[in-house]
């Protein structure tokens, strides 16, 4: 299946590292003007070493007002990708306001804000698009020492279905993909230790955790026009893991 992005302005966020890298770069080659958004410089300058159509953005998401004046002048985007996130492992008697606070502000406000500013555009320019969130297997499936990321992602796939709700009338299309398990800076954070990595991989029906492309591949398919009729899902790309 061939998808093209000629003539579309993509947003991707946390575009620095991992899922979101990969993804900005895709989009970039299926022929995206795309904006990356990230908050460490030499993130995006060796990005933009790496495909130097990209436009960069450095801010911290956690960060409202900085948010809004970084992205004031970003000009019609078509096509949004909602990736950034933090991910602090820590159990559940010993979380703290802090750690709750954070991982709320980037992986659900944030999301919400940049949402809302990218989602006036469309509906102020009657063109639609399509919005697609990065969520979890975590948002369906409790997971030790994950009680903070859990419920932020949990929040986040009720978010991607209102705002579906809402935005679905000015043919702006919302989804999420949901991965099992990838080898990112993220990923090796909670499993890199052959054991743990291990109690999750035999839970997962294909046994191997997710590759980024896997993740980007479903990004790309519900960000195309090849997913018109598809609007508020949480897609998995898990292996099997939540069917179980
Ligand atoms: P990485 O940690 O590898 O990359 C995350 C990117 O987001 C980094 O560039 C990071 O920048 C950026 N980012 C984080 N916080 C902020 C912020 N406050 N403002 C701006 N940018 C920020 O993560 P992954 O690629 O693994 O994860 C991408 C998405 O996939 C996330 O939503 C994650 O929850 C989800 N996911 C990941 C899984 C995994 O196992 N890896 C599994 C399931 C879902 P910096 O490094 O400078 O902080």
């Amino acid at each position: 299946m061939e998808i093209s992005f000629a003539g579309k302005r993509a947003l991707v966020t946390g575009a620095g590292k991992g899922i979101g890298r990969a993804t900005a770069l895709a989009l970039a080659r299926c022929g995206s003007k795309v904006t990356a958004v990230t908050r460490t410089q030499a993130d995006l300058d060796s990005l933009v070493a790496e495909c130097p159509s990209i436009t960069p953005v450095c801010v911290d998401l956690a960060d409202w007002g900085a948010t809004a004046a970084a992205l004031q002048d970003i000009g019609p985007i078509d096509l949004l990708v909602n990736n950034a996130a933090c991910a602090k492992l820590q159990p559940f008697l010993e979380v703290t306001p802090d750690h709750f606070d954070q991982s709320f502000n980037v992986n659900v406000k944030a999301v919400l804000h940049v949402s809302q500013i990218v989602a006036r555009g469309m509906k102020a320019r009657g063109t639609g698009g399509s919005i697609v969130n990065i969520s979890s297997q975590a948002s369906q499936c409790a997971l030790k020492d994950h009680a903070v990321y859990c419920a932020t992602k949990g929040a986040l796939d009720m978010l991607t279905k209102v705002m579906a709700l809402e935005l679905g009338p000015h043919q702006i299309r919302v989804n999420s993909v949901n991965p099992t398990v990838v080898m990112t800076e993220m990923g090796r954070l909670g499993w890199s230790d052959p054991d743990k990595a291990k109690s999750m991989t035999s839970r997962i029906p294909l046994g191997r955790f997710a590759e980024v492309e896997d993740v980007v591949n479903s990004i790309l398919f519900l960000l195309s026009d090849k997913s018109n009729m598809t609007n508020g899902v949480t897609l998995p790309v898990d292996g099997g893991f939540l069917a179980c």
